[in-house]
């Protein structure tokens, strides 16, 4: 029997198990997809938000706040990139000034790092700020990541470290018996003392499987263009003022130097349906109030991510009323990804009561060699140590064959395109895997020993990648 069985592998549920990892309890992680962070965790606007903007006595508010001031640590312990680079939100007019006041208070309010500038003061840092700016709060503390990084990074040391994760498999049914939990999925049966119920959109369904109706979540569809790491045309984030609809359309610096622009707001009834619509290029309009010279020809890719949206409008974290031991991780909409980090030290340490010790040993991740970032002489060397390292594959990105074996061998390793994709970036670049795509599978399937007509796009159970070059020989 399990301690703990989590399900949901985004960043809540892998931050979780992440945490349990370093204590001396057996946990199982199950998610229907099939790879880590496939779910918001994967597609969403990459913010270590400040704690600027929810609203004050929320969880939101609350886990937002202490989530950024652990994010520096965190990612600095698994080895991943975290860059503050701030961020700055425009007024274009006295109503928006007026909303701005409102965000300088909260900043004043909860010690939340600020500035306030003119709109030329603001230009002269930005100069691709629209003519129309006319205030802007700038927010030092505001960082990015990579989010599926996270993910992939937390759950490598946890699997590392004796969690069991299983991948591809549903959770179809869940039954108290006494105490403990009967989780019944499309591949077997398991039970836990604890249930951690992290399933995004789905969570309201999991909860239900026990008998309870406390929320209702919609998918709320977020969408975006992504432009080539060629054109940066802004070196903070760009928020407008927030509506009741969010934080509106955004820019983002990615860690990798694209930039995001979006994301839109529209209910789906579909909690599947993340795919882009003909309401993105309505985008451009949003952007051009707060920016200028947007390079939308250097767009080369576009997503579409789906927020857990709860009729709670806010966090439900804690453990059920009701049902002994289940703990809610629900109604997980932004800034679920800056507040994650909180999240899961909140549940580790005060919803799952059991005093588990800590380990004795733990074992840490190795980060990755990535050769963009080493000088000449480390190139060399690398390449002496293992000649896989000096065969570029993606020439978009320059990513290596040694790259790329490493991360389908890691715990928590590649087995799909896509998982490859996120990493170690061949295909994320000009051509988007036009031309590495069809190498990345030969390489997949020789590196997992499995034929190449059962590689996928996303993984086992997803649509086939179809081979062009070898398919017409
Ligand atoms: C467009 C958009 C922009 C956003 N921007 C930001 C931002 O910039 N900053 C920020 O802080 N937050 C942002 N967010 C919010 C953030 O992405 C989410 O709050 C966070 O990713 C939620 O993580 P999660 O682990 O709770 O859920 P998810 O990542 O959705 O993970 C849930 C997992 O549960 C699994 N699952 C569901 N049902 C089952 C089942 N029956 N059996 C097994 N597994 C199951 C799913 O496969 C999924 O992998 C944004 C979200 C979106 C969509």
């Amino acid at each position: 029997m399990e301690d703990v069985i989590i399900v949901g592998a985004g960043v809540t549920g892998c931050l979780i198990a992440h945490n349990l990892s370093k204590k001396e309890c057996k946990v199982t992680v199950i998610d229907k997809n099939p790879d880590v962070a496939n779910g918001a965790s994967g597609s969403n606007s990459a913010i270590v938000h400040s704690g600027h903007d929810p609203k004050s006595g929320t969880n939101k508010c609350k886990f937002n706040l202490l989530g950024n001031r652990m994010y520096p640590d965190l990612c600095k312990e698994l080895k991943i990139a975290y860059k503050e680079i701030g961020a700055f939100v425009v007024a274009t007019s006295p109503e928006e000034e007026k909303t701005l006041d409102g965000l300088i208070q909260n900043c004043i309010d909860r010690d939340v790092p600020y500035e306030v500038l003119t709109g030329e003061e603001a230009r002269s840092e930005e100069p691709n700020l629209s003519d129309d700016v006319t205030k802007a709060l700038s927010l030092p503390s505001t960082g990015i990541v990579t989010p599926w990084e996270v993910c992939i990074a937390a759950m490598e040391e946890a699997v590392d470290n004796g969690t069991t994760l299983k991948l591809n498999e549903e959770v179809k049914a869940i039954e108290k018996k006494d105490d403990r939990f009967i989780v019944t999925t499309d591949k077997g049966v398991y039970e836990s003392k604890y249930l951690v119920d992290a399933a995004g959109v789905y969570a309201d369904k999991i909860a239900g499987m026990v008998g309870i109706e406390k929320y209702h979540i919609t998918a709320r569809r977020g969408e975006y263009y992504i432009l080539d790491h060629k054109n940066q045309f802004v070196e903070k984030i760009i928020y407008p003022v927030p509506s009741d609809k969010g934080k509106g359309v955004l820019a983002v610096p990615t860690i990798h130097g694209n930039v995001l622009l979006g994301p839109n707001a529209e209910f789906v009834e579909d909690k599947e349906d993340n795919e882009t619509t003909a309401a993105l290029p309505g985008l451009r309009k949003d952007l051009g109030k707060t920016l200028k010279n947007i390079p939308f020809q250097h767009i080369i890719h576009t997503y579409a991510g789906l927020r857990p949206t709860g009729d709670t409008h806010d966090f439900v974290i804690e453990e059920d009323d009701k049902v002994k031991n289940f703990i809610h991780v629900s109604c997980i909409e932004s800034p679920g990804l800056a507040s994650s980090p909180a999240i899961a030290k909140y549940v580790c340490e005060e919803l799952i009561k059991e005093n588990y010790p800590l380990k004795k040993e733990y074992k840490r991740r190795k980060p990755h060699i990535i050769m963009n970032e080493l000088s000449d002489d480390e190139k060399a060397e690398m390449i002496k140590k293992d000649k896989d390292y000096g065969k570029i594959i993606c020439r978009c990105e320059r990513i290596s064959l040694g790259e790329i074996k490493d991360v389908i061998h890691r715990s928590c390793g590649a087995v799909s395109i896509n998982g490859v994709k996120k990493r170690c970036r061949p295909g994320m670049g000009t051509c988007q895997g036009g031309f590495c795509e069809p190498q990345i599978l030969e390489i997949l399937a020789s590196e997992l020993g499995v034929d190449r007509s059962t590689i996928c796009k996303n993984g086992p159970g997803s649509e086939i990648f179809v081979n062009p070059a070898k398919e017409d020989l």
